[in-house]
């Protein structure tokens, strides 16, 4: 850092009661959004409240230091990445205010998530909706939509974000406070007479370039290019004055250009009584594009298309085939186009009207009406899928982001369609198109390699002459995503030098330093420099950014390599939500992009790449970089992102190899990592004489020493050892009946810490009439993989596999089973993709019989021949009192699903069963014992969530069943040993509202199966 960057730090460190980084690492975390670009911000200020905002921006102003505003990060075309100091607002300015019913509006700061405040609608029980909705409302934020006027399929019913916005807090470049609504300028005060003197000046503007306004300025249903000085010039017409102008319309799609928002009130709909979807089947995209203007007229919500490339690709994805074939058939084929035709209505009757005029405009097309809820989401999976389906396609060339949202008159998109596949065609590629028909806006991502240079020169030309075929078909070349670095540069092209002067003087009203967001919209650069500072060139690197020779751990060939499993992550934010499913738990309990898995992913690619390293990509010390092992160290190795993220982002398996090289180029692994790794051997002596080592675990002195050198947090309980398994376990005597033998695999838990559950299922299996077996197996390395020593966890891979070897080619083994999730995965998954010495397919062979013992006892239930004992368990079960409260474990929920256990439980026990919408219980292993994480631990386990969708914590959704359950106790169970030891410890301090009292602790589902079996 120079000197001036270090005085600018210690200015805003000083005044800013939120986070100042300047660090290289924080830094680079905030270097990218979504798009193709990667550019090194100055600094980042986390900002905890207006107040911080406008400080932070006023030191700027005095340093002469460039303010990029920024909310998810999640922009397509690189606006939101500039060598400027970032404000992020999405981590504490996310409150939702006040909610005027009557007046329909509420106000919400500018880092609340659209989502969110939906959701906190739903929860005070409103009737009311806030409506843009972008394909990323879980993760976009207040201030991002305004900054992109985003807008997303039902803009055609609701308008764009411009639409639902009355008012505008905000801060200008110099610092000061503004209102800007409808007669904000006649407001009393210094706001009232900032207003007036802008909007006076915008007048000025908008009334010098007037007739360029009318015609240069496309009269498409969207426009997302520029700012909206025809919107300004609208007011005008109608007489507004200047005291008057409403000034929000210029401010929505400014892209963090004229002012950093603080807050807004927003304009809130009814939320329809009813909604129906109809899917028009097509034998080709030309023959749907020709009905959107008859669709229109029967007042849809949204109108949107998927063509033949996605339908294709769709059908070569196991989920998304089942969705397509759930489309009416066109004379006996799967369409080739498909029109998503949809209705909000005020009820039955008006719903029943529509689909009526529907089948009239499409004439014979083939429809498919769903109106069930979920029929209706899955439908939609589909036309979400587009993007992640093409990502999907084998090969170099990926869809790249550059084109894909122009916008032309719906009458022109025919002929905008068919140009646009002969340009593409000619570069030798191919394209989909699919999304918003109704408003002309269809998302085009040409296949391309941006890492070849005839496919770079292809981009640019593309680029160029889709633009112009879009301004020859009335529209224009960005309807919805914005300008940003990719189309800036075409700005001129399009509106000519005199409306960029127009712009630049309108700039020059708000920001007349050209301080915010420099080089967007106003002063972009030559069209040449849509390729400049990518992501696979960014500044400072002279030949590409590469991941060079790495010896890997782990097998990648299903990344089509390790480059691309780096590279893999878009950062299209998906993993910031705060609810729905299980990804990001850290995120989620910490707010912080560097604790998200985008700002892990991003860590990574950084470090691997050399980015982050002196010596750069040759250097071992890329390996060793101790910031990105800090970006690292809050992952709970949960692997829920490798289910839930859209591209497959598998942290968990990243974090493991990157720590793994940095053992290897360390030559050692630390002691304290070395401890948790071997903690089979640990529990092996400790359940030699377990009530010794319990009773010295328990001493203050030796508690003392533990929490000192494993670096436990004193209020975390210490795991019990119990008699080794091995040694209880006793003679065979179960009958060996049914076809088949059934093997244990003795986890290092189950084994040496709670052996009463092996005994649970052994009893279990027995009643059913199994015998089950427990050879001396070895350890699955979970525990090594967690800290990444893979070197040593694929020795005793390869050594467990010998001992099984046996059990896993003895075709009479019917299952291997286990106890503990956390094992099981890392047989069917790590073990598969390790590099070990044994054969893929004696492991794949292993992981097919592998299962959890829930599992086999509801798969083969009807193979038993003990009848008497499965009527016995099913009556027991369902007469007992209270619910039946299940939490699955994290791996679990991710690999294979909490069905696995649940199947079994709902049998036995019917309608007691609830199984927990929870994400991650917080513990994850060795996670939650750690002094510095068990805060955040707790953390997780206590999460809200938003009581609408699934992912909140476990203890209080455990509340909740424990306050809804009146008669009788809630009865707990959970599958993995980490997460019993959360609620256990965490029910102990009354987190989430659960007292001790009212769960005694977690119980694993196969010890609440064994209690209802008679001996
Ligand atoms: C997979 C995917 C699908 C998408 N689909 C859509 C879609 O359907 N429709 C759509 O419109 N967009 C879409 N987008 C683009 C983007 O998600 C949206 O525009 C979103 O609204 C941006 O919100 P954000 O909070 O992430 O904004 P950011 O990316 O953080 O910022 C967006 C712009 O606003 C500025 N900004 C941010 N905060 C402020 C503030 N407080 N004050 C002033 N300026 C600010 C930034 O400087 C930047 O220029 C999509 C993106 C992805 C990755
Ligand atoms: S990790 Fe996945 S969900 Fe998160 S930004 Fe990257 S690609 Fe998107
Ligand atoms: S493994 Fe879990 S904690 Fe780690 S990045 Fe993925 S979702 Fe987040």
């Amino acid at each position: 850092m120079d000197e001036g960057t270090v005085a600018l730090r210690d200015a805003l460190s000083a005044v800013v009661r939120g986070e100042v980084r300047f660090g290289f690492h924080d830094r680079m975390l905030y270097a990218t959004d979504a798009s193709l670009y990667q550019q090194r911000p100055v600094g980042v200020v986390v900002a905890r409240d207006e107040e911080d905002v406008r400080r932070a921006v006023e030191v700027c102003d005095a340093f002469g230091a460039a303010v990029l505003p920024r909310g998810g990060g999640t922009s397509l075309a690189g606006q939101c990445t500039n060598s400027a100091v970032v404000i992020d607002t999405s981590a504490h300015m996310r409150g939702v205010g006040e909610i005027d019913v009557q007046g329909k509006t509420l106000y919400a700061q500018s880092g609340a998530a659209l989502d969110e405040i939906n959701n906190e609608l739903s929860r005070r029980g409103v009737k009311l909706f806030y409506a843009p909705d972008p394909a990323t409302t879980a993760q976009a934020t207040v201030g991002g939509t305004i900054g992109n006027n985003a807008s997303g399929s039902r803009s055609i019913k609701y308008g764009r974000t411009v639409d639902s916005v009355v008012s505008i807090d905000a801060v200008t470049s110099a610092g000061e406070r503004v209102r800007l609504q409808r007669g904000a300028g006649r407001a009393e005060g210094r706001m009232g007479a900032l207003a007036l003197k802008l909007a006076d000046g915008v007048m000025g503007v908008v009334k010098r370039y007037e007739r360029l306004i009318r015609e240069r300025y496309p009269k498409t249903l969207r426009r997302n290019a520029g700012y909206a000085l025809d919107m300004i010039l609208q007011q005008m017409e109608k007489g507004v004055g200047a005291g008057e102008l409403d000034l929000v319309p210029l401010v929505c799609g400014s892209e963090g250009t004229l002012a950093v928002v603080t807050g807004a009130r927003l304009r809130l709909f009814d939320v329809p009584r009813v909604k129906g979807l109809g899917l028009v089947s097509f034998a080709g995209v030309d023959e749907a594009i020709e009905k959107v203007r008859g669709i229109l007229t029967t007042g849809p919500s949204a109108v949107e298309l998927v063509d033949d490339v996605v339908i294709e690709a769709a059908l070569k994805n196991i989920e998304c085939a089942g969705y397509v074939r759930a489309f009416a058939d066109v004379e006996g084929k799967s369409p080739t186009a498909v029109l998503y035709v949809e209705y909000h209505c005020g009820g039955e009757d008006e719903l029943k009207e529509s689909f009526e005029k529907l089948r009239a405009v499409v004439g014979g097309a083939p429809l498919r009406v769903v109106k069930d809820a979920a029929g209706m989401a899955d439908a939609w999976k589909l036309r979400k899928a587009g993007e992640p389906l093409l990502h999907g396609l084998p090969g170099a060339r990926k869809p790249l982001t550059f084109v894909e949202d122009n916008a032309v008159p719906v009458e022109n998109l025919g002929r905008f369609v068919r140009e646009f596949r002969k340009i593409v065609e000619r570069e030798g590629t191919r394209a989909a198109f699919w999304a918003h028909a109704s408003v002309g806006v269809l998302h085009v991502r040409p296949m391309l390699d941006p890492r070849d240079d005839g496919d770079r020169a292809a981009l640019l030309r593309i680029a160029v002459e889709v633009a112009d075929l879009a301004r020859e078909c009335g529209g224009v070349m960005s309807g919805e995503h914005g300008d940003g670095k990719v189309r800036g540069p075409l700005l001129e092209r399009f509106y000519g030098a005199e409306l960029m002067k127009a712009f630049a003087e309108v700039k020059g009203l708000f920001d007349p330093k050209g301080l915010l967001n420099p080089g967007n919209i106003v002063s972009p650069g030559a069209v040449e420099t849509i390729l400049q500072g990518t992501r696979l060139e960014p500044e400072g690197v002279k030949k590409g950014v590469e991941v060079g020779e790495v010896k890997t751990f782990y097998e990648y060939s299903a990344d089509e390599g390790f480059e691309h499993a780096v590279e893999r992550c878009n950062g299209a934010g998906v993993c910031r939500k705060q609810s729905g499913g299980t990804m990001c738990p850290s995120y989620r309990g910490t707010l912080d992009e560097r604790h998200s898995t985008r700002g892990r992913g991003n860590a990574l690619r950084l470090a691997i790449t050399g980015q982050l390293s002196a010596g750069g990509v040759n250097s071992v010390e890329r390996w060793r970089d101790a910031e990105t092992m800090k970006t690292l160290d809050l992952c709970l190795s949960c692997k829920a992102c490798k289910s839930e993220c859209p591209s497959n982002v598998d942290i968990a398996k990243l974090k493991a190899e990157y720590t793994a090289q940095g053992y290897m180029a360390a030559g050692k692994v630390p002691m304290n990592k070395a401890l948790i790794g071997y903690v089979r051997v640990l529990n092996r002596v400790g359940a030699v004489m377990p009530g010794v080592a319990n009773w010295v675990n328990g001493t203050r002195l030796m508690r003392a020493v533990i929490n000192r050198v494993m670096g436990m947090h004193p209020r975390r309980s210490m795991p019990r050892f119990s008699a080794s398994l091995y040694r209880v376990w006793g003679k065979e005597e179960g009958r060996k009946v049914g076809a088949g033998r059934v093997v244990l695999f003795g986890d290092c838990f189950s084994a040496y810490n709670e052996s009463r559950i092996g005994l649970a299922a052994k009893k279990v299996l027995k009643g059913l009439g199994w015998s089950l077996e427990l050879p001396r197996t070895g350890c699955c390395g979970r525990s090594m993989i967690s800290v990444g020593m893979l070197e040593q966890a694929i020795a005793t891979a390869d050594a467990t596999i010998e001992q099984l070897r046996g059990v896993i080619e003895d075709d009479g083994v019917k299952a291997i089973v286990f106890l503990e999730p956390s094992c099981l995965s890392a047989v069917k998954d790590d073990w598969l993709t390790l590099k070990c010495r044994s054969s893929l397919a004696l492991r794949q062979k292993l992981a097919s019989k592998a299962m959890l013992v829930e599992e086999f006892v509801e798969r083969f239930w009807n193979e038993h021949p003990s009848s008497e004992t499965a009527a016995g368990m099913v009556a027991r079960g369902k007469m007992g009192k209270g619910s039946v409260v299940l939490h699955a474990h994290c791996h679990q929920k991710a690999l294979w699903g909490a069905e696995s256990s649940a199947a079994i439980l709902r049998r036995v026990v019917g309608a007691r069963l609830k199984v927990l919408s929870s994400g991650c219980c917080g513990m994850a292993g060795s996670f939650g014992y750690d002094r510095d994480k068990f805060e955040l631990s707790m953390r997780i386990a206590g999460l809200k969530g938003d009581g609408v969708e699934p992912g909140g914590g476990v203890m209080p959704l455990i509340a909740r069943e424990v306050a809804a359950s009146g008669e009788g106790a809630v009865t707990v169970l959970a599958t993995g040993t980490s997460c019993r030891h959360q609620i256990h410890d965490a029910a102990e301090m009354g987190v989430g509202g659960v007292n001790a009292a009212d769960v005694a602790g977690a119980v694993h589902p196969v010890e609440f199966l064994a209690g209802l079996v008679v001996d």
